[in-house]
């Protein structure tokens, strides 16, 4: 018989482990140790003349664990998982989005860069972007979906520092508005601002859509970056983030996170290793709910607009992209209520199946106010310029059933019918 090759789903739950290494044990245990021991002084030079590396590896000889800031069983199991949906070369697991975003950033610009981002991006991005990156004397330049490939190269080059152009970040689909950044004319960009010396490199958060949905390696984008918080972890029970390229620069992550210390614990990688088994059925079912809801929304008379990929026309500039770059339209839906900040949050405040929280991806239904819970940072003008307004409601979809989740929002829109002073009443009788 061929070789057969498998799907990463029929992988999530033996990739990378040998049952023999523990016990017979079937699932990898906690490795809950700071440190491993060495056999002989000689193995502990070796392995610390590969970690630090001093020299190369020799035919057949595997770098050993030395100590979990390092290296940990579950750390690496969980990257070996995780490379698996990217086709990446490499991963580096790290204990927050966040600290995957930082370190990212940190690694790879110098003082005096320039760096090019797509807006809006996450909060907590823009506001290291904006605040920490300047304190370094590195000048960042947001663009926008609407954008044209000539106008951003243009920008650039107006900046005066183009030879210093060192990195483009890139957030697709957007949150909360789902708009979408083209990750191959990104590249383009990248490309054109190059030389022998000095390599533009292309990140994108893939949070949103990945790792199902969206391959951006395979679109160009050299490091690929999640929020393991959301759907990879799934269950809204763990902060976690992750890094994915090459053997290159995610060798550099991997430097910098040993030093910066911002690994996830033994215990949050075993916790992800259980979320990656049942990863694709939850995001499937999660998708094919936000369709049905995104379909409902768009017909219901106090909604204005809904913002979900499902719904884009075809025969536009963004479906085309949109089916370029993605295999499904997730399920994140944003949608404008009619009337204001009082409609909104009289529908939010009548959700009896969803939570009022912020975060996403996990397997219950979320429903948040981006203007002014996730995005209340954000300067109010461009704000308005997002499309972040005062009735944009963004929800989560879960994996409840359908019918549920539908009631649900059926019923928090008709209560939003009712003027706020005979809400207030209203509340303290469903109370
Ligand atoms: C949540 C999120 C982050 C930050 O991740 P944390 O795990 O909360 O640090 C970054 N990017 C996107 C798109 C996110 O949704």
């Amino acid at each position: 018989m061929e070789a057969h090759k498998y799907h990463p789903e029929s992988l999530m739950m033996s990739f990378g482990y040998k049952p023999e290494w523990s016990e017979g044990s079937a699932k990898p245990p906690i490795f809950q140790t700071s440190t491993f021991v060495f056999k002989t002084a000689e193995e502990g030079k070796a392995y610390f003349e590969l970690a630090y590396g001093l020299r190369k590896n020799n035919v057949d000889e595997q770098s050993g664990l030395i100590y979990s800031r390092i290296n940990n069983p579950n750390l690496e199991i969980l990257e070996n998982r995780l490379c698996l949906w990217d086709k990446a070369e490499e991963c580096a697991v790290m204990e927050s989005g966040m600290s995957a975003i930082s370190t990212v950033l940190l690694e790879f610009l110098n003082p005096g860069d320039l760096l090019l981002f797509s807006s809006p991006v996450y909060g907590g991005t823009d506001h290291f972007i904006n605040h920490f990156l300047a304190k370094l004397g590195i000048e960042a330049i947001g663009f926008h979906a609407s954008d044209s490939y000539e106008d951003i190269v243009q920008r650039i080059k107006e900046t005066g520092k183009a030879d210093r152009l060192a990195m483009i970040y890139v957030e697709t689909p957007a949150n909360p508005t789902n708009d979408i950044i083209d990750i191959s004319s990104c590249k383009k960009i990248a490309d054109i601002f190059s030389t022998t010396e000095k390599q533009v490199r292309l990140a994108v958060d893939n949070t949103y859509m990945g790792p199902l949905w969206s391959h951006p390696l395979q679109l160009g984008a050299d490091v690929v970056i999640y929020s393991a918080t959301k759907y990879i972890g799934g269950h809204s029970d763990l902060i976690a983030g992750a890094v994915l390229g090459n053997k290159e620069m995610i060798g550099r992550v991997k430097t910098l996170r040993t030093f910066l210390g911002n690994m996830p614990s033994p215990n949050t990688c075993w916790m992800l290793l259980r979320s990656l088994e049942t990863l694709k059925i939850r995001m499937e079912q999660q998708m094919k709910n936000a369709q049905v809801i995104a379909d409902f929304l768009q017909h219901h008379p106090k909604v204005e607009k809904v913002y979900y990929l499902g719904l884009l026309e075809p025969n536009t500039k963004e479906y085309e992209l949109y089916k370029k770059q993605y295999s499904s339209p997730g399920a994140m839906i944003s949608f404008d209520i009619k009337g204001g900040e009082k409609e909104a949050f009289l529908f939010l405040n009548h959700l009896k199946l969803f939570k009022l929280a912020v975060s996403l991806g996990g397997t219950e239904g979320l429903a948040q106010h981006p203007a002014t819970m996730t995005h209340a940072g954000v300067d109010p003008e461009q704000k308005i310029k997002m499309g972040i307004s005062e009735k944009l409601v963004r929800l989560s979809i879960g994996i409840e059933n359908v019918a549920d989740i539908l009631w649900d929002i059926e019923q928090a829109l008709e209560a939003v019918e009712i003027t706020s002073l005979d809400y207030t009443e209203k509340l303290v009788t469903v109370v």
